[in-house]
């Protein structure tokens, strides 16, 4: 039987490692933390579940595959995405992505209607700032978007940020419906009260998994992983962990931004106004969001768990959008010797989404 070491037991290990079990593969996982499932495990607060930031999954339309995937070892319920954004200098919360119909309430609206219709063309844009300055006009720049990146990425300047492929969530400036990603992704969440848990308890099922054990050593020549003071060899390795651990930052640090998460269970049913479930702060706020989970979740209680997120460079979660730093993850991939393969969002230095990342595992198991 081939043996495969995946390293990480995130939700791209798990995905690869299911694949790889049913290509018949004997598989071990190495994971740092005490679980599998990595930032998209569902853990529990006074009975409310919930997970460190949303994570819900957004499939691409016509790439239904991923959501049939996952489908098949948990029943998902879809949702609707609703968001708003409290925009101070406004003193009120208005929806995003930026919506045309609010411009009327808003105080500066001659000005917002005067750069609308004077934008220049977006598609030359160098950088983030550009690009929004030139989508949307300076004067919603200004209040949806400047104070909220710089404070997401932990940056003084939004030119800094010059690959934005990821950044608009649908388009610049909406019209019609006020859902986000109408018509572009399917959205959903498992029904299960513990998430998508059953999914990574399915997917590691007959793998051998060694847990609380970082890995900071890859032999990739000789194909082994150094999990505490044994080797592990594998006919392949899968790493999904920052390229700069396995070549021991030989090129320097990727550069990262984390998260803290803060909890705050309140005395009754529903925060946030109906249909809306996801809170961005633009403005100097410390935190960029806050999520009432029962509404992804389903959890029924007579109080709610809203989850509050604030930047930080104490942990890793958000590779950074910058040409250099991803040129700089781009020459540690670059030395990956065949049979060992570097996937997920870190493993890629790539803001990627569950979807996306199952799509890759279906890729990898084709060269493989
Ligand atoms: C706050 C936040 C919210 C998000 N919300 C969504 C969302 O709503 N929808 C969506 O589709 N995607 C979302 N994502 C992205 C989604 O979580 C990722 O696509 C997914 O987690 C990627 O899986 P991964 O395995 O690459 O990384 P992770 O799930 O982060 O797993 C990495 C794993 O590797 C382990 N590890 C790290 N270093 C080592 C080491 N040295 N040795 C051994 N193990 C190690 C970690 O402990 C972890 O278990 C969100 C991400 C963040 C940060």
């Amino acid at each position: 039987m081939k043996k495969a070491v995946v390293v990480g037991g995130g939700f791209s290990g798990c995905v690869i490692t299911e694949m790889l079990k049913s290509r018949g593969f004997a598989v071990t996982v190495v994971e740092a933390g005490g679980f599998v499932g990595g930032g998209c495990r569902t853990f529990f607060y006074h009975g409310h579940p919930y997970t460190i930031g949303p994570r819900h999954i957004l499939v691409d339309v016509d790439e239904m595959y991923t959501w049939e995937y996952v489908e098949r070892f948990v029943k998902m319920r879809r949702l609707d995405h609703h968001s708003l954004t409290y925009v101070s200098r406004d003193n009120r919360f208005y929806t995003y992505p930026i919506h045309r119909d609010e411009i009327e309430f808003m105080p500066d609206k001659e000005a917002v209607r005067r750069e609308l219709a004077e934008r220049a063309d977006v598609s030359g844009s160098q950088n983030f700032e550009e690009y929004w300055v030139n989508s949307v006009g300076r004067t919603l720049y200004d209040k949806y978007i400047n104070d909220y990146s710089k404070k997401m990425w932990g940056i003084r300047n939004n030119r800094e940020i010059d690959d934005f492929g990821f950044s608009p969530k649908g388009v610049a400036l909406k019209e019609g419906s006020k859902v986000s990603f109408e018509g572009s992704k399917v959205i959903g969440y498992p029904i299960d009260i513990e998430g998508f848990n059953p999914f990574f308890k399915a997917c590691v099922d007959g793998a051998t998994v060694i847990r609380n054990c970082p890995v900071h050593c890859l032999d990739v020549d000789r194909k082994r992983v150094l999990a505490g003071d044994e080797w592990i060899e594998g006919d392949i390795i899968v790493s999904t962990i920052s390229p700069d651990i396995v070549f021991d930052y030989c090129h320097g640090e990727l550069r990262y931004i984390g998260r803290h998460f803060m909890k705050l269970i309140l005395p009754c049913e529903r925060v946030t106004p109906e249909p809306y479930y996801f809170l961005y702060y633009a403005g100097d706020e410390p935190y960029t969001r806050v999520v009432e989970y029962k509404l992804l979740t389903g959890y029924k209680s007579p109080d709610t768990l809203l989850g509050i997120e604030i930047p930080t460079f104490d942990n890793k979660l958000y590779p950074y959008p910058v040409k250099a730093d991803i040129a700089k993850a781009r020459k540690y991939i670059a030395m990956f010797p065949e049979g060992v393969y570097t996937l997920g969002r870190m493993g890629k230095y790539q803001y990627d989404n569950m979807h996306v990342v199952i799509r890759d595992c279906f890729k990898l198991m084709k060269t493989i």
